[in-house]
């Protein structure tokens, strides 16, 4: 008798499996039921190193970085008294209008950057609700493609670009592998909503070599952003790879330069008593008593336009003594809106005929580069009438 005919199976109540399908009788007929029943192809992508040395760093932008990293420290402690603002679309869709958006918001940044440190949002992974686009680096056709390889160096060139304009920029990272791509160009790291419960993510956040922050959750929830910066501020070991691509188990220092970001929820959390809130949860576990608002998203229940009245609301509240905002983000373009605001379709995979309209956000509605200026003037000349000390 052979082996396979005497071989006897673990008893399991098949409740007629077996009539609806053959069950092979062979190791190997098995095994090839097991594994890869949903991939089509397996595509070997170029490695963090490769794109470095594609994509080199130079001294301008290296300098950017390295300054950039350090004013967001002192900020932090307290030793600078700035405050920072992020501006820059929710997603880069389009190289060409990020960096003429980047130009513009360096001009104004040299106008008020006694009062204000202005940094780019530069975000180029999308984690999306539903399905969507997920960011330049996924895709940056928009077609479906998903050459990533391309996204990674289009990103990567960018980022040099703007900050070679002595512009730093923050990023979210979607995928923990993110930072060995394109880190070196990033001067703050921040983990979005939907991300900030993953342990890996937290992870990865003790690792990085610049500032970061954590989002509250998308239902309002700060209490896990808390848990994420104490996550972060500790050693930890994860499971990546190194910049060749292989395999690595990875251990990390701990990063003690890690704020939480209120974005808001099913309601805004930017008013004193919200951040009261974060700053009792903050105090219980001894964490920093820096606090991040988010003009965007849930603070403005996605209405682009209330986003400069919801910058004044926090900067009176800094005006008036809240020295723990440290930080705002504003999303921010060359055009008013979204694609949506303006009845726009835009189709995923994007179609020959979708129109391209330059600088205007294919994701979030963004404040239009006028609006935001202005709003950003104003709230300077506020802080120069209440006598805020210059830095220069
Ligand atoms: C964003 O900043 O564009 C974003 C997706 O934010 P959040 O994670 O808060 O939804
Ligand atoms: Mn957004």
């Amino acid at each position: 008798m052979s082996s396979k005919k005497s071989m006897k199976w673990p008893k399991i109540n098949l409740g007629g499996l077996d009539e609806e399908m053959k069950i092979p009788t062979s190791l190997r007929g098995l095994v090839a039921l097991l594994e890869d029943r949903n991939i089509d192809e397996y595509n070997v992508r170029m490695t963090p190193e490769e794109l470095r040395q594609k994509v080199k760093m130079t001294p301008k932008a290296a300098y950017t970085v390295v300054v950039g990293r350090e004013i967001v420290k002192r900020i932090m402690d307290g030793k600078d008294p700035r405050i920072i603002i992020e501006a820059g679309p929710c997603s880069i869709d389009d190289v060409k209008a990020a960096y003429e958006f980047a130009k513009r918001l360096k001009r104004l940044s040299d106008k008020v950057d006694d009062v204000f440190f202005i940094m780019m949002r530069a975000y180029f992974e999308k984690p999306r609700t539903n399905i969507g686009w997920r960011g330049l680096i996924e895709d940056p056709r928009m077609d479906g493609s998903d050459k990533v390889d391309l996204g990674f160096e289009l990103a990567r060139k960018l980022l040099r670009r703007i900050n070679e304009l002595g512009l730093p920029t923050i990023t979210e990272y979607l995928h923990t592998e993110t930072p060995q791509y394109i880190g070196d160009f990033i001067s703050r790291g921040v983990i979005g909503a939907r991300t900030v419960t993953s342990c890996n993510h937290r992870k990865m956040m003790s690792g990085i070599s610049c500032p970061g922050g954590f989002k509250n959750t998308v239902d309002g929830q700060i209490s896990p952003a808390v848990d994420a910066v104490r996550v972060a501020g500790m050693k930890n070991t994860f499971r990546g790879e190194d910049y060749k691509g292989r395999k690595a188990k990875i251990h990390t220092r701990g990063n003690e330069y890690v704020n939480i970001n209120l974005r808001g929820g099913a309601g805004p959390n930017l008013n004193p008593e919200s951040i009261d809130e974060a700053l009792a949860l903050l105090d219980k576990h001894g964490l920093r008593r820096n606090i991040e608002i988010d003009c965007s998203h849930g603070n403005s229940s996605k209405d682009y336009r209330r986003q400069m009245g919801n910058l004044s609301y926090v900067m009176d509240q800094r005006r008036g003594g809240r020295s723990e905002i440290f930080a705002a983000m504003i999303e921010a373009y060359l055009m008013d809106g979204s694609y949506s605001d303006n009845d726009i379709a835009l189709p995923y995979p994007i179609r020959e005929d979708t129109p391209r309209i330059f600088g205007l956000s294919k994701t979030d509605g963004c404040v239009g580069f006028d609006a935001f200026e202005s709003g950003v003037m104003l709230e300077y000349e506020k802080f120069k009438q209440a006598g805020w000390p210059r830095v220069k």
